[in-house]
């Protein structure tokens, strides 16, 4: 029987969503709707000292901010409510104690001096990573090691308890990731983690099974940390006799920092001052915030784009993908194994080719924002050829402005480095005569006759155009580089460039 693909995207409400995060959300949406199957999100908020307010609303928002919403989830929920694990509390129980019947969790009621003495123990006989397994819960207060009424006792007693899973000695677990191909975990380097807490709460790996489970979800999709932690998901599948409907995992490789040396962190990101978070945000604890890359000026769907290449490629060239396009390329077997280095002039370039393909009415309406931050109004058919001639220098939408304001202001100062080298006799001597042919000139200037007007000049001056070329940019715009200049021109027309003629000729002296 085949079933509806389900997935699901299972944050805990920790803090803001992290890059990593934002890329396993996506490749669960992709996977989803590429197989025309249901994208889920469920919090997992058991661990209640680590909840943070507003972390929840936060990975809604980021979600809707990238276009990839879910199908089912705490605001939009499906048949397989509550979304939110902590409402999911009452039913935890039931299960771990359907495990404890079967013989494969026990009480354990060891207090944490107790655990803590264990620990130095083992740590004294030179055990590696000492654990609560096998071997050491001979040697503990649990319901396999105490009489069977002391635990009845203790427990109508009220004395606290955990309920840990009985993690058999020897057995060879084995699970077919469907990134990392077989993997195999002998059973004696795992724990007999803790299923139940004693505040009644389930810890993750309970809780991620049975509502795995609950919710019919057929493929886990999540981030490599997660690795060390599927065997025993395998293991509870098989105790619970759910081993039928057990979800196919795929483990996310790793984000790695941008020399690719370790896993990328927040030190990194401060380094070298890139976002890792999609918005930004406010640590309710610290008051500090963390800018976002849509704050920096990413647009959605180019750092959809980016994100999708964290580890997944289409097996060809191409790089720009809408999200409809991804969908239709993803798929699991494309995800490497090897971690991603995260580039984040990756990220700008794709920025770049997403700004660039937008329509010059709508990236007008960026210069616009910038035009009236300064009190600044200019008419809108204008606004859209600076638009359309600065785009190719911009990152980011603020770019556009920045880039393209002298084109609305003429400059009042002159970059100091360029005018010392480039401005000359030369210069000024062609510039004089341009000025004078746009004086004589009757018609509207466009930009390819603008060239032959300055060419003209450099020949009456006898001066070769290239070599004051830098300089005739200076004395318009008072930089050194930019936009092609004749377009600049036309769009100035002639009684603005006249103009800034003048002030270029009567403020800048030749040095040397
Ligand atoms: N709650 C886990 C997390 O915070 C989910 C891991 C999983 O997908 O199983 O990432």
């Amino acid at each position: 029987m085949n079933r509806e693909v389900r997935v699901r995207f299972a944050p805990s409400p920790t803090g803001a969503l992290h890059i990593g995060g934002v890329r396993t959300a996506l490749y669960n949406y992709l996977f989803a709707k590429k197989n025309g199957g249901k994208f889920l999100l469920r919090i997992e908020d058991t661990d209640q000292t680590r909840f943070v307010p507003g972390a929840e609303e936060y990975i809604k928002d980021a979600l809707s901010w990238l276009n990839i919403s879910p199908d089912e989830s705490p605001w939009n929920p499906g048949d397989c409510g509550p979304y939110r694990q902590s409402e999911r509390k009452p039913m935890y129980m039931d299960y771990a104690l359907d495990l404890l019947e079967k013989g494969h969790a026990y009480y354990a009621f060891d207090t944490s001096e107790e655990l803590e003495a264990m620990r130095e123990r083992l740590t004294a006989a030179r055990v590696v990573s000492p654990q609560y397994n096998s071997i050491t819960r001979t040697q503990m207060k649990n319901s396999l090691t105490l009489p069977a009424d002391e635990v009845a006792a203790r427990l109508a007693s009220g004395e606290p308890y955990v309920i840990r899973v009985k993690i058999p000695r020897k057995e060879e677990v084995r699970l077919n990731d469907k990134v990392r191909g077989w993997v195999m975990v002998h059973s004696s380097t795992l724990d007999d983690k803790v299923l139940m807490k004693s505040d009644g709460m389930p810890t993750y790996h309970l809780a991620n099974i049975v509502d795995d489970h609950l919710m019919n979800i057929t493929h886990v999709i999540r981030g490599e940390e997660w690795l060390p932690s599927a065997p025993l998901h395998v293991l509870l599948y098989r105790y619970f006799g759910w081993e039928d409907t057990m979800p196919e995992f795929a483990h996310l490789p790793l984000l790695l920092k941008p020399d690719g040396n370790g896993k990328l962190s927040k030190r990194d990101a401060e380094k070298h001052g890139f976002p890792l978070f999609p918005l930004s945000w406010q640590d309710p604890a610290t008051g500090q915030v963390a800018d976002g890359f849509k704050e920096e000026g990413y647009l959605p769907d180019a750092f959809l784009n980016f994100l999708a290449f964290l580890g997944w490629n289409p097996g060809d060239q191409r790089e720009l993908f809408t999200l409809d396009e991804l969908v239709d390329a993803f798929s699991i077997e494309r995800i490497g194994k090897s971690g991603t280095k995260f580039d984040i002039n990756k990220a700008k370039w794709y920025n770049e080719q997403y700004l660039r393909k937008k329509p010059d009415a709508e990236l007008a309406s960026y210069l616009s924002e910038g035009l009236g931050s300064e009190g600044l109004q200019i008419p809108a058919e204008k606004v859209e050829k600076i638009a359309g001639l600065i785009k190719e220098r911009a990152t980011f939408p603020a770019d556009l402005w920045k880039e393209g304001r002298f084109m609305v202001i003429a400059p009042t100062s002159f970059d100091d480095e360029v005018a010392a080298k480039r401005w000359n006799e030369d210069a000024v001597n062609v510039l004089a005569g341009f000025k004078d042919l746009l004086n004589r000139r009757e018609a509207a200037l466009h930009a390819s006759d603008a060239k032959e007007l300055l060419n003209q000049a450099a020949d009456a001056a006898g001066v070769k155009l290239g070599k004051v070329m830098q300089a005739v940019r200076l004395a318009i715009t008072g930089s050194g580089a930019g936009p092609d200049l004749m377009e600049v021109f036309e769009i100035l027309g002639k009684q603005e460039l006249i103009k800034r003629i003048e002030f270029a000729l009567s403020t800048l002296e030749i040095k040397g």
